[in-house]
């Protein structure tokens, strides 16, 4: 018998191994096993086994594996053959998706489960000679039927001594325990119970529940009551005894999302989280495979969870770009949950507001089935949504606010009544630049193509790119004037404007910079809901899946900074974000509105957020410019990308790339026909240091996309002075 093995080197192709005897029988595809390897011992997962025990053609006998590391399989023959169709439509080695599936911190040796002692109440002690503190201990010890040893002597502000003191008199026993490592802090949870579902919600879930195999296409306006369906299709598939991944995008992945599915199904959810330690990891990881959670809540990665017998998989803001990895493999966690329902005979979900072009074409075509949710959950109307024209309050004032006249009022009314706002910008930092006002010099990353951004909190320019930093210089370095202007609004400047002119009003800064501590997100969020802040001021982060009935008024500050990016999809995002943000007012009883500033009243994007009609025009307008243009959806849009420390090496493997793909492609024809780009300078030229170029090529054929970039990789190998990938159904063309 031979197996193959991934190894983890990314070289691209797998290794055969001999089975020997007392191994066969227990070795299965999946498995983690050790084996040798150019005269070291290397890890790998066994692939696929086969009949025979030489490799025909070979030079060298093959070796045999040494051992199975683990023998329960870390993969089920679905999730492999997942892995292998993930390589091979994104062009990727097979040991990298491996890699991507299975978190480190389940690999790492020393992150077993930890061991620590439990004390449980010894029943029918007989409890004499005990000190009067004592006997307390052990009353309480009794009430709270025991625990572990560290927890209770917080909890009743004792030492271990005194316990093992009430051990060594028989009353209580102590002994080694494995601990689960919880994420959730073993926090007590209210059950919620199921809501019943409006006629909306209700034809929902009879759509996901049909025999139909096709995935569904949620189309839900903000509040509309996604996440009720979403829980009442899970609790269908555990009654059916089968389990179900959630995916939500890592931004919206709070304690708040992870509290909603956690206080319905308890114990059976785990979460898969980038700020779990390592333990938590590989303890939930672990549950998950062992079949003891059996809900999965988690971000794109999860869409590898070991869940047995999947039954359903939930895409929520399947629209939103973190389910794209921007780095090898470069997988779309959307387009790999259809992918993997279709494998494992399990449903797929795509839920929105406001669906990617692609979902949503897919379901004109019949490929998707629709399920529309037009209206908010328990009658709560839509908030009213009005365009504040800069250009406007700019001529009025002679200069553009940071916030408009009418923005302001509407935040003071909402102090007076004691009603909650948010306002959203999407840029954090003091300013986006830091300019000489003299002779227009301006302070650039010395390793990023970009401009620092000045942090006025600790005084310092940083750079959004690699996160380097400096302090500020005193003078300009290049015509010595004294003093820098900061140009461009962040939100720790809107915050500075915001307490000038509310300064009685309890103001909070949400943003990567405000939020570093790994509580302090929940923190924020706790104190915002019990209505300790007034006004919450923002970037993504507040953006969201945030439900808070109290919020009546959103502001946005500049709701323009993503529609002037060179990238096909830049109206689209920036109609998504402007819906998702507005989404966050008025979703109780209160009704609530919505301030856009913008420079450009007049684009599609801004008037579609603002219009009652919302999503379906503005996809029809937007789709009709695609298909025009011969862009995604209807073609599909990849990158060649190439980075060098060296720029005319770069530049040069780029344009020999794009010659070659050129011809190429002249020979293709039909449906496999291939547009191949000129050779250009990435957006973002320059980041970390790398110089980076790229070619776009657009196919209607996938197929037709990584066989050219197999070939072309395949006969001009670049250097290793380059680097070279491909971006499958690129998302960032920056
Ligand atoms: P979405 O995910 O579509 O933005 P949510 O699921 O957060 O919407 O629902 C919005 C609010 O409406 C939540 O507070 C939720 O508890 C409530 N809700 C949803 N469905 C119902 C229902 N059928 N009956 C009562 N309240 C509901
Ligand atoms: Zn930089």
């Amino acid at each position: 018998m031979l197996v193959s093995v991934a190894i983890d080197l990314a070289l691209d192709r797998l290794f055969t191994y001999s089975v020997p005897v007392e191994l066969a029988g227990k070795l299965k595809t999946g498995q983690l096993l050790r084996v040798p390897f150019s005269g070291r011992i290397a890890r790998g997962f066994s692939m696929k086994l086969s009949e025979g025990d030489s490799v025909p053609g070979a030079k060298f006998a093959v070796k045999p594996v040494m051992a199975i590391e683990d023998e329960s399989p870390f993969f089920t023959v679905e999730l492999l053959k997942l892995v292998k169709w993930a390589a091979k439509y994104y062009a990727a080695p097979v040991e990298q998706v491996l890699r991507a599936a299975v978190p480190a911190a389940v690999l790492k040796p020393n992150a077993r489960p930890k061991e620590l002692l439990f004390v449980e109440p010894v029943k029918d002690a007989a409890a004499s000679g005990l000190t009067p503190r004592q006997s307390v201990l052990l009353a309480d010890i009794v009430r709270v039927d025991g625990g572990w040893l560290s927890q209770l002597c917080g909890e009743f502000s004792t030492s271990p001594a005194t316990i093992k003191a009430l051990a060594a008199k028989g009353c209580v026993q102590i002994s080694r325990k494995v601990s689960r490592r919880d994420p959730l802090g073993g926090k007590a949870l209210v059950r919620s119970r199921p809501k019943t579902l409006d006629a909306e919600q209700a034809a929902a879930l009879a759509a996901i529940a049909s025999e139909d195999p096709r995935p569904v296409l949620l189309h839900g306006v903000t509040g509309s009551g996604k996440t009720e369906v979403y829980l009442q299709a899970i609790a269908r598939e555990l009654e059916a005894g089968r389990g179900a991944i959630v995916l939500v995008p890592e931004i919206s992945l709070t304690p708040q999302t992870v509290q909603r599915f956690a206080s319905r199904f308890g114990p059976l959810v785990a979460v898969l989280h980038s700020a779990l330690s390592d333990g938590e990891r590989y303890d939930e990881w672990h549950r998950i495979r062992r079949g003891e959670a059996r809900v999965v809540v988690g971000p794109r990665s999860a869409v590898f969870a070991p869940v047995r017998n999947l039954g359903l998989i939930v895409v929520d803001e399947e629209h939103d770009s973190s389910y794209k990895q921007e780095e090898s493999p470069r997988y779309s966690a959307r387009d790999m949950a259809v992918v993997r329902a279709g494998i494992e005979g399990a449903k797929a979900v795509l839920g929105s507001a406001t669906p990617s072009l692609e979902s949503w074409l897919n379901a004109k075509r019949g490929k998707y089935v629709l399920a529309s949710m037009p209206h908010r959950a328990m009658n709560h109307p839509m908030p009213e949504v009005r365009i504040v024209d800069m250009e406007e309050e700019k001529a009025r004032s002679g200069c553009a606010p940071i916030f408009s006249a009418p923005l302001m009022d509407a935040i003071r009314s909402r102090l007076d009544r004691g009603e909650q706002t948010i306002l959203f910008l999407n840029r954090r930092g003091y300013s986006s630049s830091y300019a000489c006002p003299e002779c227009g010099y301006v302070e650039e990353c010395p390793d990023c193509s970009v401009a620092y951004t000045y942090h006025r909190v600790d005084d310092c320019l940083r750079c959004h790119v690699c996160g380097g930093w400096k302090r500020p210089p005193d003078k300009c370095p290049e015509c010595g004037a004294p003093s820098f202007r900061c140009r461009g609004i962040g939100t720790q400047r809107a915050e500075e404007a915001l307490v000038k002119c509310f300064p009685r009003a309890r103001i909070q800064r949400m943003d990567a910079d405000s939020v570093s501590r790994r509580h302090s997100h929940d923190e924020i969020l706790s104190r915002f809901r019990a209505n300790a802040i007034d006004i919450l001021i923002g970037t993504q982060m507040i953006a969201k899946g945030l439900d808070f009935p109290n919020v009546t008024l959103v502001g946005v500050l500049n709701a323009d900074s993503s529609l002037n990016l060179p990238d096909p999809r830049a109206s689209e995002r920036t109609y998504q974000l402007l819906a998702q943000v507005s989404g966050r007012a008025g979703r109780a009883e209160l009704p609530g509105e919505v301030y856009l500033q913008t420079f450009n009243p007049d684009a599609s994007a801004v008037r579609a957020a603002a219009s009652d009609a919302g999503y379906v025009p503005f996809a029809e307008v937007e789709l009709a410019e695609r298909e025009a243009a011969m862009l995604p959806p209807f073609w599909r849009l990849a990158t060649v990308n190439f980075k060098s420390k060296e720029e005319p090496l770069a530049s040069a493997w780029c344009a020999l790339y794009a010659k070659s793909l050129q011809s190429y492609a002249a020979k293709l024809s039909g449906a496999s026909r291939l547009l191949v780009g000129d050779p250009v300078p990435a957006v973002l030229e320059k980041a970390e240091g790398w110089f980076r170029y790229q070619i776009v090529l657009r196919s209607k054929s996938p197929r037709s996309i990584v066989g050219a970039y197999r070939w072309i990789s395949g006969v001009r190998p670049v250097p290793n002075t380059v680097r070279l990938a491909l971006d499958m159904d690129a998302v960032n063309l920056l």
